[in-house]
């Protein structure tokens, strides 16, 4: 494995981020060109550990060891055979994921870690740079030797929709795949910014899916609400006399403005097997007076329309940031988007605000190795700019005499444990009131599950208690011949676990079809994250 040694003489070398300056002046990915040379080096400090604990630490059972040995021999042909064997989408993965492998890397038990993710990265481009024929990166397409006959529906285009779609297509089923929103790809579309992933490379993976047989129906809602209608259930109400958002959803929507809508009992009857994994889309919203002031969003209404602007779908986002004072609340990866997108636009000032208190620079005791890594995170965003505030709550949001927002009230707060047991509540501090500029504001606060009405309700389809969709071990629902699976079934979670999902609900879908599956299945439906 790698060069046994390397560990001891060679130190991590993090990919470079183009100069700021620089990178805010496109919407281009943040990360320079990774060089060969140093890509060999550092996938020699994988170590021959004997228990590769980065195998439990990823979702998908990704080969480490064995690519990175594979990378630092120069068998780049090789290493992408044995990455594409556990893992549909490295190329996603390589850029999206936050790499829990490399918390659990026995090399970070008291040095840095191997550098996984980015040699992951490097070996899915360079499969896609091999399959082209014409001089552009193209992926080679593996359609299948036989047909099976069967007709599988996949709900929703997400990672988890498409592993699934690529999977069942490859062994031989007539896989069509719906979509309400414009194009394929779900948040990796619409959610994450051009700067993190450009579309260029989800387009890329979908040429190859095309030429597999996979069919893709865009604008294409199931089940009703279809085109133009609220997301669903309406969203919460916050305190007495404080509605919640109750606008058109507007560009930010579900559903393409020209969506048609397919009766879910009608999807049903022509299909063998109906897989749902349509995301977890409903919002959490924020209690405070205020709330239904102009200028006042939640994330996704702000980052699809930017999205829609750099693929050329819009002329100008109706949310735009641009001379704006603007406040992200939310602490977490969307806020963060929502972050790297404001400074792009060109905000007058940006402010994230997190009610928890800031994460330790390094491992609590409570955190031991190989658990994922609880520390404070500063993402290209965060590097680029603007005001992090740790342990505020916002109280109000407040407007002008047109209904527009103009500032915030925040207050701080103390997180207080329950005395035994998990759970604990938010003090607030006397007299730590303050204010803040504020001519946009976005909820970036995480999702409560699918929706209800519609697709699930149609079709009758259990919810758990958190109110994602009720699945069993196996992925199935308790509706005969459907399934569940990515963040409608595990809630709001990380496209590896998207991926890891959809392959492992193939593989059930298949058996189901066919008494019998060779299809990977790498988790059980609801499988924990090594911790
Ligand atoms: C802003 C943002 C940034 C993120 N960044 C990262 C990141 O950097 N790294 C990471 O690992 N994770 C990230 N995540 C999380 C990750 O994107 C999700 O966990 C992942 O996309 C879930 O995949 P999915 O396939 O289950 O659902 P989704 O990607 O949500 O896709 C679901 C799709 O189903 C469609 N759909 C729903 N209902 C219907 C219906 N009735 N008919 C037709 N279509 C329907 C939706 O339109 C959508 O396109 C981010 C999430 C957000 C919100
Ligand atoms: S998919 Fe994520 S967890 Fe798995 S090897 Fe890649 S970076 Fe690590």
């Amino acid at each position: 494995m790698g060069d046994p040694r390397a560990f001891l003489s060679l130190g991590r070398h993090d990919p470079r981020r183009r100069p700021i300056e620089l990178r805010l002046r496109d919407w281009h990915e943040v990360y320079e060109p990774f060089p060969p040379e140093t890509l060999q080096e550092q996938a020699s400090r994988c170590m021959d550990c004997g228990i590769p604990f980065c195998h439990e630490g990823c979702p998908l059972g990704n080969l480490i060891p064995e690519w990175n040995d594979l990378v630092h021999r120069g068998r780049m042909a090789d290493a992408a055979a044995r990455l594409e064997a556990t893992n549909n989408f490295p190329e996603f993965t390589g850029r999206l994921c936050p790499a829990p492998c490399e918390g659990a890397c026995v090399l970070g038990i008291n040095s840095d870690p191997v550098l996984i993710k980015q040699v992951e990265l490097e070996v899915a481009d360079w499969s896609a740079r091999a399959g082209g024929r014409t001089g552009a990166a193209r992926l080679e397409a593996r359609p299948p030797v036989a047909r099976t006959g069967k007709r599988v529906a996949i709900v929703g285009s997400g990672p988890a929709g498409l592993a699934a779609a690529q999977q069942l297509t490859r062994a031989g089923h007539h896989v069509v795949v719906y979509e309400r929103a414009e194009r394929i790809g779900g948040l990796l579309r619409y959610g994450i910014p051009e700067y993190k992933m450009e579309k260029a490379i989800l387009d890329r993976r979908l040429d190859q899916m095309r030429r597999e047989g996979t069919i893709f129906r865009t604008r294409t809602a199931v089940g009703e609400p279809g085109p133009g209608v609220l997301p669903d259930p309406p969203r919460e109400t916050g305190p007495a006399g404080v509605p919640g958002s109750g606008r058109p959803a507007g560009p930010g929507g579900p559903s393409a403005p020209d969506a048609v809508v397919v009766p879910a009992a009608e999807l049903l009857a022509q299909s063998d097997v109906v897989i749902l994994a349509g995301g977890s889309t409903r919002p959490r919203d924020l209690e405070v007076p205020g709330r239904n002031l102009d200028g006042v969003h939640f994330a996704m209404d702000y980052l699809k329309p930017s999205n829609l602007v750099c693929e050329g779908a819009l002329p100008a986002s109706p949310v735009s940031a641009a001379d704006k004072h603007v406040v992200i609340i939310g602490g977490g990866d969307t806020g963060a988007d929502c972050l790297g997108t404001v400074h792009r636009q060109g905000a007058k000032s940006v402010y994230q605000l997190e009610i928890l208190p800031v994460p330790p620079q390094v491992r609590a005791p409570s955190n031991p190795w190989p658990t994922w890594p609880v520390i404070l995170r500063s993402s290209s965003a965060h590097e680029e700019g603007g005001g992090r505030l740790f342990s505020v709550r916002t109280t109000e949001l407040v407007g002008d005499e047109q209904g527009h927002v103009r500032s915030l009230q925040l207050t701080q707060v103390r997180y207080e444990p329950a005395p035994s047991g998990p759970g604990g509540r938010f003090v607030e501090v006397a007299g730590r009131e303050a204010g803040l500029p504020a001519d946009l504001v976005l909820i970036a606060m995480g999702f409560s599950g699918p929706e209800r009405s519609g697709l699930l309700s149609e079709l009758g389809v259990d919810l758990d208690g958190r109110g994602n969709v009720a699945v069993g071990p196996d992925f199935s629902t308790n509706v005969e011949g459907v399934l569940a699976c990515g963040d409608m079934a595990r809630g709001q979670s990380l496209v590896v676990w998207a991926i890891a999902e959809g392959r492992s609900a193939a593989a059930a879908a298949d058996r189901y079809l066919m008494g019998t599956s060779a299809l990977p299945a790498p988790i059980a439906a609801g499988q924990l994250a090594l911790r």
